[in-house]
């Protein structure tokens, strides 16, 4: 097709003709390794295990190459290609029929099947603006053209876990070694010094999250509330995953709702809706299968929701997954927000994989691409229309260029300032995982 020499100034000269008149045929041409999608989703029994390990690493979630440098967290610039997608290009996908009565459903709100959101996150890149752009007005008919943000603190009060989630950077576990030393514990103090100090530039919120340190119980939560309240007594207090809250309830042989009544009652403000990873077991099993089930999960949430409490909603892409995961997992967070209504804002959280143990070891994706990642927040926008109205881009995982192309296709929230180490300092927030 072209020809077969390599010249640095004019590389591949067909190949841009070539795509032209694919386009014009109505497929899409796409650049793939020497292995085939089919195999490259299946790595681990079609390759040796030394090929398959770079066969995930240079893979996107379809199977296709990666072909460009973005990494979510790393701060590396966007794509070039990224600029088409919401300036130029075409805006509509006249005659192309089903794509355009999957985005008509989406815009008056319709449950979309399973199926159509798989067709959604894995549309032919000349469609990609057609979808961003639905994306981009269903989100100004939600919310206008207001973008929201709090000032906020992460106090993460302990990283040690006795969990081992495969992509988890940020946990320490062992008695011994050189774990101990980068083991950390928040004592109650600091907590409240963190509080004070956050509150004192201008904090409305402080964020807390940590591992499941074996000496836990539920009384500890309790504790970790009551000394943000005291310190600050109007200090929204956004704290404790869904596994954090079933190990705290779990310890004081409480039922959920009870538990959940009292840290209520102690101050406990909202819930992030974090450990949701992506809610499917099948993807769970590979990279937490110590944690929480999606059944667990969802119980959890909904449980927090009848006692008033209110929580976000988050997914973790980018690692073993496959767009039917993400659909199902759409559709599992907008069902809950259905029956509950208690879901504030629906959160992507693209996979760092730098440090996950799990990609070190040669057994996941490199994170999403940003073609995926800027997709996410658009297809969340019109499965989740209209129940929720939220959707949060993670300034910390996408960088500031990702993050602003996100707020054109879908998101209108850019979350916490997450004033971290040092509140004096240019705020430093955590790319981990969890
Ligand atoms: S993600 Fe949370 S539960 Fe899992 S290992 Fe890390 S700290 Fe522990």
């Amino acid at each position: 097709m072209t020809p077969d020499h390599v010249n640095p100034e004019a590389p591949w000269p067909h190949l841009a003709a070539l795509e032209r008149q694919t386009e014009e045929a109505g497929r899409e041409l796409v650049e793939r390794l020497a292995i085939t999608p089919a195999y490259v989703r299946d790595a681990g029994r079609w390759a040796d295990e030394g090929m398959a390990r770079h066969i995930r690493r240079m893979s996107d979630a379809r199977g296709y190459a990666r072909t460009n440098a973005w990494f979510a967290g790393s701060a590396s610039a966007i794509p070039d290609e990224a600029a088409n997608w919401m300036s130029g290009g075409p805006r509509t996908v006249a005659g192309r029929g089903r794509l355009t009565s999957i985005l008509a459903a989406a815009q008056a709100g319709r449950d979309l099947a399973e199926q159509e959101i798989v067709e959604l996150f894995t549309v032919a890149d000349h469609d990609l603006p057609a979808v961003l752009t639905a994306a981009d007005e269903l989100r100004r008919v939600a919310v206008g053209e207001t973008v929201t943000y709090v000032v906020n603190r992460n106090i993460n009060y302990t990283n040690v876990c006795n969990y081992r989630c495969g992509f988890c950077a940020f946990r320490r576990g062992g008695v011994q070694g050189a774990c101990v030393a980068l083991r950390t514990i928040c004592p109650l103090t600091e907590i409240a010094e963190r509080t004070r100090e956050a509150a004192a530039v201008g904090a409305t919120e402080v964020c807390l999250q940590g591992g499941i340190h074996p000496s836990y119980t539920g009384e500890t939560y309790l504790r970790i509330v009551r000394a943000v309240k005291e310190a600050v007594p109007s200090m929204h207090v956004h704290a404790f995953s869904p596994l954090e809250i079933r190990h705290g309830a779990a310890t004081l042989g409480l039922e959920l709702r009870e538990y959940l009544s009292r840290l209520a009652a102690d101050g406990l403000s909202s819930l992030p809706g974090t450990a949701a990873e992506i809610l499917d077991d099948e993807v769970r099993r590979v990279i937490c299968p110590d944690k929480l089930t999606t059944s667990e999960w969802l119980e959890t949430v909904a449980d927090a929701h009848a006692v008033g409490l209110r929580s976000t909603a988050t997914i973790m892409y980018g690692h073993v997954d496959a767009p039917v995961h993400w659909a199902r997992h759409l559709l599992r967070v907008r069902a809950l927000q259905a029956a509950t209504g208690g879901i504030t804002e629906f959160v992507p959280l693209p996979y760092v994989h730098m440090e996950a143990p799990l990609w070190r070891r040669g057994l996941t994706r490199s994170g999403p691409t940003f073609r995926e990642a800027v997709l996410m927040h658009a297809v969340a926008r019109l499965v989740l229309h209209p129940l929720v109205t939220n959707i949060q881009v993670s300034w910390v995982k996408m960088g500031p260029e990702g993050a602003a192309l996100c707020l054109r296709a879908g998101a209108n929230d850019l979350g916490g300032t997450l004033m971290n180490e040092s509140i004096s300092a240019r705020p430093v927030a955590c790319t981990v995982n969890c």
